[in-house]
């Protein structure tokens, strides 16, 4: 069948919207019609080259749909379901699946790499060449064909938008509070970046009663946002991690139990740990360069138990915490629609990067069925 794809013909160059073939499912693969797709940083890092990526490729990986027709041997989903799509399909059988850490699959990760789907090739192409997909997804599109473990089912009174963010911001944000970190009810916690992710993170950490919790940001709009979103204090970004840190301790009186770094920017991921009292952890989730560095007093991490925990999609497992995080929505308790702050069509997908990167935007979500 023939799609619009927004497509990276390569690094630094423009998403354009062209038309691709886009083959059929094959075994334990599904095929998605896009109804909504979220513009996630990560997209970003494909094009200005933070992150290498496999081009010609069709970007986006925050995305859900409905379930048009399924590959042979499909058991977890049929034609019809709306799903919301996870771009950490885990293989359930190498040695990380069976540690319980879906999340570091050393079956899934290589593959990405290769900007296939887990067998190594493609679905699209464009007059008989490969087009690559980007993290198993490439939902910048009208649909999209993914490995089964992708798809995760998902209430039909759920909007598409909400369920697209639950695919990668929302789950990264969250996870990043219930799973990696274990967050308590009276625990004191950060959010260092207040963007969606950030956002995220802050929910989940007032649904499970944390308090206080703080908002940290440069601009000093986002922790007004912060604030909305149910945020005690607002910490604006000093200039320098030690300052930050030392507002954060004063207003926490003493110390968080966890910071949640949601920047990528390693002097925020020091103002984290900085910020930490006896026993806390910097909780980083940001994705820096790849040749970035991270000075730390190291006395303090004996001394205080300090601790820092990396947070990859949350260490969250999509097929249960998708399910949680969406009912918890449903209930009330995570108002994960006022994330959403622009809607645009395919073809607006450059606006919604400059949105993104103005920081004007919580979440630019594409609709694709227009
Ligand atoms: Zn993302
Ligand atoms: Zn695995």
């Amino acid at each position: 069948m023939k799609v619009r794809a927004a497509v990276l013909e390569r690094t630094g160059a423009s998403l354009e919207v062209v038309s691709l073939d886009l083959a059929p499912p094959g075994p334990a693969e599904v095929l998605v019609r896009l109804e909504a797709s979220g513009v996630c940083h990560s997209d970003f890092n494909a094009v200005d080259g933070t992150a290498e990526t496999r081009c010609p490729a069709v970007l986006g990986h925050e995305g859900a749909g409905v379930v048009e027709a399924i590959g042979p041997g499909v058991t977890r989903v049929v034609v019809g379901d709306h799903v919301a799509l996870s771009w950490a399909p885990s293989c359930g059988m190498c040695g990380e699946c069976l540690r319980d850490l879906p999340q570091l699959c050393s079956t899934a990760w290589p593959a990405m790499e290769t900007g296939g789907l887990m067998d190594g090739t493609t679905r699209l192409s464009r007059d008989g060449e490969p087009v690559f997909h980007y993290s198993f997804l490439s939902t910048f599109a009208e649909a999209c064909v993914v490995p089964e473990k992708s798809c995760v089912p998902i209430p039909k009174d759920v909007p598409f938008d909400v369920a697209g963010l639950v695919g990668c911001a929302v789950t990264t944000g969250v996870g990043a509070v219930w799973r990696t970190a274990g967050v308590r009810p009276g625990d004191r916690v950060a959010i260092i970046g207040c963007g969606g992710v950030g956002l995220s993170a802050l929910m989940a950490a007032l649904a499970v009663g944390a308090e206080p919790v703080i908002a940290v940001d440069a601009a000093p709009a986002k922790l007004e946002t912060a604030r909305s979103f149910g945020a005690s204090e607002g910490v604006l970004w000093a200039g320098s991690a030690e300052a930050t840190a030392e507002a954060i301790r004063e207003v926490s009186g003493g110390g968080v139990d966890y910071a949640i770094e949601a920047t990528g920017r390693p002097e925020a991921m020091a103002a984290a740990f900085l910020a930490t009292r006896a026993r806390g952890a910097a909780v980083l989730i940001g994705i820096p360069r790849a040749d970035a560095t991270l000075t730390l007093p190291a006395l303090s991490i004996p001394r205080m138990e300090r601790r820092v925990l990396g947070s990859i999609y949350g260490s969250s497992r999509p097929e249960r915490d998708f399910g949680t995080t969406l009912a918890l929505y449903r209930s009330g308790r995570l108002p994960l629609d006022r994330l959403v702050s622009h809607r645009l069509s395919l073809d607006e997908v450059g606006r919604g990067f400059e949105l993104m990167r103005s920081g004007d935007a919580l979440r630019v979500v594409l609709d694709l069925n227009t």
